[in-house]
C-alpha cells in the first residue's frame, strides 16, 4: 500500500501551526509502526507485574510515554492475541498521542470528586478505559457509541477492564439532551477524516477527499450542538480528533465559541513533549496538534473547555430497584468480595454489581438511554448455585475463597481457544482459570472433563499448534 498522501491534503496543511511539509512527507514514506499500551491500575498493581507481562512480550526494553502514567513504547509489535495477559484485561494497546487525554483530565477536572463522565464516541473503549482507570471509585463512566455492533465492542472491551464503575449504553448524541445538566466532564472523541491516521494504516489515504472533511466538520458540530447540553455548569468539555484537517479542528474551536457559553482552557504543556500549541484566528482558542514527524505518535489533536451558562438539570422520577433476598447475598458472598458501598441489583433473571454512584443513577438512566451494560455481572443466581458470569471472572471482586487453577502459557491458550487445556487438578467443581495470577475465565472441572465457560464470541480463533 502506498503512503502517498493526497496533494490537496498537503496543500490544506500549509501554514498550520507546527506543520513541515518534508519531515512530514518523510515520516510518512517510512511507514515506521509504533507500538503502544497502558496498563489497567486495577489489575497491574506492582511494577513486579508490569514487568512479568512485558517480559512475557519480549519487551523488558518498554520506554514510558511522557504524558502517560500507564503507557508504554514497546520496540516491536509482539502477537498481542497469543498473550493470555491480553484477554485478561492487564492492559489495552493504545495509540501514544490518544494518552494524552490523561494531561488534559489532570489538569482540568478534580479527580478527587464523585464525578459523572460521558465517553460520547467511545467505541472501541481506548478513551474509555483510560478514563476509567482516572476515576475514583465514587464516580462513573457512561461510555455511548451509536453503532449498535460497536457499542458491543465497547462493552466486551469494558467488561475485559473489569470496573463496576462503568455503564455503556448506545445512543444517539441527541438523545442525551434527556440529560440535561447532568454530566461534570464530557468527552468527543469525533468521527473524523481519519489524516491523523495515515502512517499507521494507509488504506484509509484513498477514502480522503476535501468534501469529506467537510462533511466531517459538519457532523462534529451536529454532535457537539447535540450533547452540550448535557453538560453541567462549570463541567468540562474535551473535544479530540485524529484529523490534521483546520475544519475538523481549530475551526469547530471557533464554532464552539461562537455559538456556547464556553470558556477555552490552555494546557500546561512542557515543550520537550513536542506537542504544538495552536491558537484560533477568531476566537483566541488554543488546541494541541501532535504531528507524527514530531513526536513518537500518530496524528491527534485535542481541546478543552469549560461551560459558562446555567444548566438545566433534569427532573426525576423514582424507581424502585428490585430487592436482594437473604438468601441470594449468602450465595453471592462465597463468590464476591463486595467492595464498601457497592451493591447488587437483580436485572432479568441476573445479578449485576454496581458501584455506589452507578447504583443511585442507573433507574434514571435506563428511563433515558438504551443500555447495553451497567457495573459488572455476577452472574444467575440459581436454587443451588451461582453461574458466575464472565465479566465477575475479569472484575477484581472475585472472593479470595473462590478455588483457582492457574495455567501454564500453552493451557492458557488452549482455555482461551475454549478447548480442554488438559490439566491435572485436584480442584472439582467451579474454578477460576488464571495465568499468571491474572484471571482469564471460569471453568466447571468435573471427575473426568473439564467445562471451559470461557464466552465464544471471544475466544481465539488462530491456530496455536505451532507456538
Ligand atoms: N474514542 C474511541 C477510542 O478511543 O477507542 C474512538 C472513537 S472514533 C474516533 C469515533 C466514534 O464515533 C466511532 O466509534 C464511530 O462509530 C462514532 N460515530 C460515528 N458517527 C457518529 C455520530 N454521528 N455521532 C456519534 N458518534 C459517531
Amino acid at each position: 500500500m502506498s503512503n502517498h498522501l493526497p496533494a490537496a491534503l498537503i496543500a490544506s496543511l500549509e501554514g498550520l501551526p507546527g506543520f513541515d511539509r518534508a519531515p512530514f512527507e518523510q515520516v510518512h514514506a517510512a511507514a515506521e509502526k509504533i507500538t503502544s499500551l497502558r496498563f489497567n491500575p486495577l489489575k497491574v498493581r506492582t511494577a513486579e507485574t508490569q514487568e512479568n507481562i512485558l517480559s512475557a512480550l519480549s519487551a523488558s526494553d518498554a520506554v514510558q510515554i511522557p504524558w502517560s502514567s500507564a503507557g508504554y513504547y514497546l520496540s516491536q509489535r509482539p502477537s498481542f492475541t497469543f498473550d493470555p495477559y491480553f484477554h485478561a484485561g492487564a492492559y489495552y494497546v493504545q495509540e501514544a498521542s490518544s494518552m494524552f487525554l490523561e494531561h488534559a483530565v489532570r489538569t482540568t477536572v478534580d479527580l478527587s470528586r464523585p464525578l459523572k463522565v460521558l465517553d460520547l464516541c467511545a467505541a472501541p473503549g481506548g478513551k474509555s478505559t483510560l478514563l476509567q482507570s482516572l476515576l475514583n471509585e465514587q464516580s462513573m463512566l457512561v461510555a455511548n457509541e451509536v453503532i449498535k455492533p460497536r457499542a458491543a465492542l465497547l462493552a466486551d472491551n469494558l467488561s475485559k477492564w473489569g470496573a463496576a464503575n462503568v455503564v455503556v449504553s448506545n445512543n444517539d448524541p441527541r438523545d442525551f439532551s434527556r440529560l440535561p445538566g447532568y454530566f461534570d466532564l464530557i468527552v468527543i472523541d469525533a468521527p473524523c477524516s481519519g489524516s491523523g491516521l495515515f502512517r499507521r494504516d494507509p488504506e484509509l489515504i484513498p477514502e480522503w477527499s476535501p468534501e469529506n472533511v467537510e462533511l466531517c466538520s459538519q457532523r462534529q458540530q451536529r454532535i457537539l450542538a447535540d450533547v452540550l447540553p448535557a453538560l453541567k455548569e462549570d463541567g468540562i468539555l474535551i473535544y479530540s480528533t485524529c484529523s490534521f484537517s483546520k475544519e475538523e479542528d481549530e475551526v469547530i474551536l471557533d464554532w464552539l465559541a461562537d455559538h456556547f457559553e464556553l470558556e477555552n482552557i490552555a494546557l500546561n504543556v512542557p515543550s520537550a513533549w513536542q506537542i504544538v500549541p495552536t491558537v484560533t484566528d477568531k476566537r483566541n482558542c488554543t488546541g494541541y496538534r501532535f504531528y507524527p514527524n514530531r513526536l513518537k505518535g500518530e496524528g491527534f489533536f485535542i481541546s478543552c473547555f469549560r461551560k459558562r451558562d446555567m444548566a438545566h438539570t433534569a427532573k426525576r422520577k423514582e424507581t424502585k430497584q428490585g430487592v436482594v433476598s437473604a438468601k441470594e447475598r449468602e450465595l453471592l458472598s462465597s463468590w464476591i468480595q463486595l467492595p464498601d458501598g457497592y451493591s447488587y441489583l437483580p436485572h432479568q433473571d441476573e445479578m449485576l454489581i454496581l458501584s455506589p454512584l452507578v447504583a443511585t443513577e442507573i433507574a434514571f438512566l435506563q428511563q433515558q438511554l438504551y443500555i447495553r451494560k451497567a457495573g459488572v455481572k455476577a452472574g444467575q443466581p440459581g436454587k443451588k448455585e451461582l453461574i458466575p458470569d464472565h465479566q465477575l471472572a475479569m472484575s477484581p471482586m472475585v472472593a479470595a475463597e473462590v478455588p483457582v487453577v492457574d495455567l501454564e502459557l500453552k493451557a492458557a491458550l488452549q482455555y482461551l481457544r475454549k478447548e480442554d487445556p488438559g490439566i491435572d487438578t485436584p480442584v472439582r467443581g467451579w474454578a477460576l482459570m488464571r495465568y499468571g495470577q491474572m484471571p482469564l475465565g471460569w471453568a466447571k472441572i468435573l471427575p473426568n472433563r473439564i467445562n471451559n465457560y470461557y464466552p465464544k464470541e471471544l475466544r481465539i480463533l488462530k491456530d496455536i499448534s505451532g507456538l
